[in-house]
């Protein structure tokens, strides 16, 4: 039997999963570290721990599985992503902490780039909107930052690396310092159509060239995992991004295929094949991985309150002692009885984007309580889910037939019943919910020939289907009362 171990370097741990030749799971190993907050809104990670973390999550996962390192065919990696760092290249030496996706401190770097006009080109180039959120910024504020670092990057002195890169090049014999396309496109740095590191962007946030890495296929063998991690070289055969990764990992592999991901926010992707989608709806346009050479695109789309609506009925409401309970609760009564909730705590994003919105509970009526309550919130991750879809639905004309879903809140059967029939498709979970996981190692397996393109296509199994069962009047009211509720949380924070 051989195996392909998965590392899943995330932004609270880092985990190692150890697949068998049928995708099934044999072994699981997680660590969580630390999480820095120097400053309000600023966030970082120590780039030893995220090393170390992963290493040691890689060993005693192999070890839980009790197989040699000589039956693993390859290993995969996939990662938190846009995390941005910066190395020695003679020594590997971090010249400072990761700076973490949630971090906003290059907030005026973007607004400066927003105010010289380069929002078209952005767009245009990396199918990305100007925001903090991505690399570019981050890494232009390290190389202002840090002394004599845009002199010596321009030396070649130094990397820059999202956390695939940074992890390839420590994890590997010989240091090959590269990046796959899925993570070169949240970069803001990378022109998705020409697959390439573009000048004019560059020049823009002052980066110099001899600092990147080249950018590879994201199912390539990219150097051989030094000897003494394991006791053995293997061939580390993939990089990508985790929701890319989860989108193959999910067999979202023809055009018009969707999943979207509940956790503490709801992460969609929809597959657009050959060509990229400019979205009219604000989504994000995206690589969702290359292939020989070939790129293929998504549209991607976010909510920011997903599961975490749970949580604050859990924490902060105390409705609820787990967020498991909230099932239970919300099919103890028939409907909401009218009540609905927009979790908007931080504002909306697509395709409504309001940074004003505000959380709202609309239609209370005398009879409205805890139940109703804990149903209408299971319900807006749902609406909010479905906005997005619809969104992409229209940017890219094609109508997903079904849904595929992972991460916590797709355990709960109401929410999936929910989602089918407020969508009108079939929502599918699968059998292994390790889907970020599943995609590292399908596209690792891939490049080493242990699986091939057929044998990928079969390895996602659906466990469980959901199907609409909504009459079709029934939904559209409930739409438009969603509509209306989301209509009074806008504009609630904007001062008057
Ligand atoms: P993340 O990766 O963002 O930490 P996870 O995929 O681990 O998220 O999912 C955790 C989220 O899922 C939490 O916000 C939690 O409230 C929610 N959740 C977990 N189990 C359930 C459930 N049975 N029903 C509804 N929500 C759930």
């Amino acid at each position: 039997m051989k195996y392909v171990v998965a590392l899943d370097q995330g932004t609270t741990s880092s985990r190692a999963v150890v697949f068998d030749e049928q995708a099934r799971i044999a072994a699981v190993h997680g660590i969580e570290f630390p999480q820095l907050y120097p400053q309000p809104g600023w966030v970082e990670h120590r780039p030893e721990d995220i090393l170390g973390s992963q290493m040691d999550a890689l060993r005693l996962a192999v070890r839980k599985a009790g197989i040699r390192a000589e039956d693993i065919a390859a290993i995969g990696i996939t990662n938190q992503r846009e995390t941005t760092l910066v190395w020695e290249r003679a020594t590997g030496r971090p010249l400072a902490n990761a700076i973490v996706w949630q971090c906003r401190r290059t907030a005026p770097l973007v607004e400066r780039l927003k105010a010289d006009g380069l929002g078209a080109l952005l767009r245009d180039r990396t199918g990305l909107v100007p925001d903090a959120y991505f690399s570019g910024t981050k890494l232009e504020w390290l190389l202002d930052s840090i002394p004599d670092a845009r002199e010596r990057a321009e030396r070649g002195e130094l990397c820059f690396g999202t956390v695939d890169s940074f992890l390839a090049w420590n994890l590997c014999e010989g240091h090959p310092h590269v990046t796959d396309a899925t993570n070169a496109a949240r970069t803001m740095l990378f022109d998705i159509h020409h697959q390439r590191w573009d000048p004019e962007l560059l020049r823009a946030m002052d980066i110099p060239e001899p600092l990147l890495p080249e950018v590879v296929d994201t199912s390539h063998i990219v150097g051989m995992l030094r000897r003494d991690i394991l006791g053995r070289e293997i061939p580390v055969a993939a990089l990508a991004g985790d929701q890319h990764a989860a989108l193959y990992g999910q067999g979202c592999l023809s055009p018009g295929d969707c999943k979207n991901t509940y956790g503490t926010g709801c992460f969609v992707l929809m597959n657009t094949g050959e060509a990229p989608v400019r979205s009219v709806n604000d989504l994000i346009t995206t690589v969702a991985w290359r292939l020989d050479g070939a790129p293929r695109y998504a549209l991607e789309g976010s909510v920011f309150v997903g599961g975490a609506a749970v949580q604050w009925l859990r924490d902060e409401m105390g409705l609820i002692r787990s967020a498991a309970e909230s099932e239970a609760v919300a099919t103890s009564v028939p409907d909401s009885g009218g009540v609905f909730i927009v979790p908007a705590f931080t504002g909306l994003g697509a395709p409504h984007w309001d940074m004003y919105s505000r959380g709202t509970i609309v239609g209370l009526t005398r009879g409205a309580g805890r139940a109703q309550i804990v149903r209408a919130a299971l319900e807006s991750i749902a609406y909010q889910s479905a906005d997005v879809i619809r969104a992409m639905a229209a940017d890219s004309g094609a109508q997903p037939a079904a849904l595929r879903v992972d991460g916590g809140a797709s355990a709960n059967d109401f929410l999936m019943q929910f989602q089918s029939d407020i969508l009108g498709a079939r929502v599918l979970r699968p059998r292994v919910i390790e889907t970020t996981a599943m995609g590292a190692a399908m596209f690792a397996g891939r490049a080493v020939g242990l699986w091939t393109d057929e044998q990928i296509a079969a390895l996602p199994q659906p466990d469980r289907s959901f199907e609409p069962g909504m009459e079709a009047g029934q939904r559209a009211r409930l739409l438009r009362q969603w509509q209306r509720a989301v209509e009074r949380s806008k504009g609630w924070a904007r001062e008057d």
